[in-house]
């Protein structure tokens, strides 16, 4: 392919993603804002749960702790608490953390570039690109596993070969970062989906190798029978129970223990230890001994 009808097949890739984007959007509320703690809150919540469960819960949130400088000062449990049905909990501790960052080293303002974003706690390549770009205005790739899929599947060749983000970069039209990211990304997440691509609903089908023939629909997964729970399932129902419990209250800890697993026994005392320890270490639980027994609670 000659440079031109490469720079061609770009604008003609750019154009119709774009203006079917402009009339395709959904109203996400995170899209309806520029406010830095929002577009940060609405990507930490998207990083691990489906649009729809962040859309219930985004607005909540938001009026619970409308800033940066009122998750700083809440109580962690509190926090704790708010993330209930989200799942992944160590999420809320990490946004509580950045908003104290926010408040006591960057005076209340979240910082605008790439780099000093990615030093805050937790903030990766593409979390510091999607703030830069979408609260920011910056001009910058953001590629998450949507934006990949769909770039990859345009470019099969390129996106094997090369870095994602390098392609992602060159992809980028003038001035228009903002709704490109959000357009691949819609894209991805609607109709260019990891499994059943609805390619007959896609405007870029006339400009797309992968399109129809070349993607092979992948079978759904045969589930093992499953024998254990993981244990990241224990740790949900363990933040679960001590979320229900009130204030100021804690709960013994083998007491705890049959509450999320009924057959639990002292035999499985280890299993526990270790299980309570990764979650004291992530700083969502607090342990008191109190007459040789060990009791549990929220992070004050
Ligand atoms: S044509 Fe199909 S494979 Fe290609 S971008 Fe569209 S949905 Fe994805």
């Amino acid at each position: 392919m000659s440079p031109s009808s490469i720079r061609n097949r770009k604008l003609i890739i750019q154009k119709h993603l774009l203006m079917w984007y402009k009339k395709n959007a959904r109203p996400l509320p995170w899209r309806k804002t520029k406010n830095p703690y929002r577009i940060l809150l609405s990507e930490i919540m998207l990083q691990q749960t489906q649009v729809s469960r962040v859309m219930l819960k985004y607005p909540e949130f938001v009026r619970q702790f409308p800033n940066f400088a009122c998750l700083a000062q809440a109580r962690t449990a509190d926090v704790i608490r708010a993330w209930s049905g989200m799942g992944y909990n160590n999420r809320a501790l990490r946004l509580q953390q950045i908003s104290r960052c926010v408040i006591n080293d960057y005076g209340g303002r979240l910082p605008q570039d790439v780099e000093t974003l990615q030093q805050l706690p937790g903030i990766g390549r593409y979390t510091a690109n999607a703030v830069a770009c979408f609260a920011f205005g910056l001009q910058t790739a953001a590629v998450d596993i949507n934006e990949e899929r769909v770039l990859s599947r345009l470019f099969p060749q390129r996106a094997q070969a090369s870095d994602i983000w390098k392609l992602a970069e060159q992809m980028l039209p003038k001035g228009k970062a903002y709704d490109w990211n959000q357009a691949l990304m819609e894209l991805g997440g609607i109709i260019c989906t990891a499994t059943n691509p609805q390619c007959f609903e896609c405007p870029l089908k006339q400009d797309c190798p992968s399109a129809f023939s070349t993607l092979k629909k992948k079978k759904p997964l045969k589930r093992k029978s499953q024998t254990t729970i993981p244990n990241r399932i224990y740790r949900g129902r363990i933040i679960a129970t001590l979320r229900m419990i009130a204030r100021h209250r804690s709960i013994e800890a083998n007491l705890l223990a049959k509450t999320v697993k009924p057959d639990y026994s002292f035999r499985q005392k280890e299993w526990l230890d270790k299980l309570l320890d990764g979650l004291l270490r992530d700083g969502l639980i607090q342990i008191r001994s109190y007459n040789k027994k060990i009791y549990l609670s929220l992070p004050r």
